[in-house]
């Protein structure tokens, strides 16, 4: 029987999201903008990252401290030489009930099949655009749109359940492309969710006036088609569901600023480098790293993991603006999104 970990907020350890690679192979402003991430700036080096067999044998003890569900990121996932070696692995530790990954989609066209050979249930694809010159300047890349449509061709014949688009809107930038975006997901299937540009990192240049509001996507839609929110409970929710009345799915909205929850967090984060934060927005992580390479046990591990949910009171995205945020906080695509 798993231990169930609380945090000073009562909210349970449930999933855990491990970035297995800080680098990537677009450079999204709003997440890697190409002025700071140039060809040298200092990524980790492999001997830095988390091996193979030590991301299993945390995830390991993670389970047993309660966490159900496991999402690979980063940076660019897909990039990890061998990924499907660590989905195979991952897959078959007793307690992992939702192994999922979260991709640009770039090099998925090879990687659907041996992905989901391996045990990979769940996919997330980030689309931000369906406009093949807007989508090179917003992910600032040679990697045309072409490629990342067919990844996503790829993986639906591979029978991945519902697959998701993750699209993050900005001002001025994609917002005239709402229901275009809803529509392309309608006809494929897909559940579309549009995320709030959020101030993540430092080096971003995100601005509040970029944000558009939740309240503005669930206008546009439902001008075009009649919706009506899903009722889900709160516990490890992120995003608010909403269903077209026809019958033709549904989408999502996460209202990271507008409508800020903390209340149902059930995440830690584990970076490549093997770090833990118990908060997108965290200031610094707990070295797991060291533990793993220096002959402690899996129950010093795991005490170190207790007690750093243990004492966990973030709720940043409630708090966002006060004086009690802090004033560096890690990179995303250090600990994926
Ligand atoms: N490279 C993969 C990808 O883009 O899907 C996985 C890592 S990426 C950091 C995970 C998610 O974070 C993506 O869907 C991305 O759009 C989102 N993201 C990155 N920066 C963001 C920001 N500033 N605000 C909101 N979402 C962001
Ligand atoms: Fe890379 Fe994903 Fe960040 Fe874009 S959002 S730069 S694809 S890690
Ligand atoms: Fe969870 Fe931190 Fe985001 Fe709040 S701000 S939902 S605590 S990751």
């Amino acid at each position: 029987m798993a231990l169930v970990l609380t945090d000073t907020l009562s909210r349970p350890l449930r999933t855990l999201r491990i970035s297995v690679t800080d680098r990537c192979n677009f450079r999204c402003p709003y997440c890697m903008p190409r002025e700071v991430f140039a060809s040298d700036y200092p990524f980790l080096d492999r001997s830095e990252i988390l091996r193979y067999e030590e991301i299993e044998r945390l995830v390991a003890i993670f389970v047993a401290h309660g966490v159900r569900k496991v999402r690979l990121t980063g940076g660019e996932p897909l990039l990890r030489r061998g990924l499907p070696d660590l989905v195979r692995c991952l897959a078959r530790i007793p307690g992992v009930e939702d192994l999922a990954l979260t991709t640009n989609g770039a090099l998925l066209a090879d990687l659907a099949k041996p992905l989901k050979e391996a045990g990979l249930q769940r996919l997330t694809v980030s689309l931000d655009t369906l406009d093949a010159p807007k989508f090179k300047e917003l992910s600032d890349s040679e990697v045309p749109l072409n490629r990342v449509l067919s990844g996503l061709e790829a993986a639906r014949s591979e029978g991945f359940g519902p697959i998701k688009l993750n699209c993050v809107l900005q001002r001025g930038i994609n917002d005239d492309e709402i229901v275009a975006l809803a529509k392309f997901a309608r006809q494929g299937g897909y559940i579309l969710r549009f995320i709030e540009f959020m101030d993540v990192g430092t080096q971003n240049g995100w601005k509040l006036d970029a944000v558009v509001p939740a309240d503005e996507v669930l206008a546009k839609v439902s001008e075009v088609w009649e919706i009506e929110p899903v009722q889900e409970p709160l516990a490890g929710r992120v995003a608010d569901r909403w269903r077209y009345r026809d019958g033709s799915g549904e989408f999502g909205v996460i209202a990271s600023v507008t409508k800020a929850f903390c209340g149902g967090c059930d995440r830690a984060r584990l970076s490549a480098e093997g770090s833990v934060y118990s908060c997108l927005f965290a200031g610094s992580g707990v070295n797991l790293k060291t533990a793993l390479r220096n002959g402690s046990s899996d129950s010093d591990i795991g005490a170190i993991i207790a007690n750093t949910w243990k004492r966990r009171d973030d709720r940043y995205s409630e708090l966002r603006g006060a004086e009690t945020t802090p004033a560096r906080k890690v990179e995303m695509f250090h600990i994926g999104g």
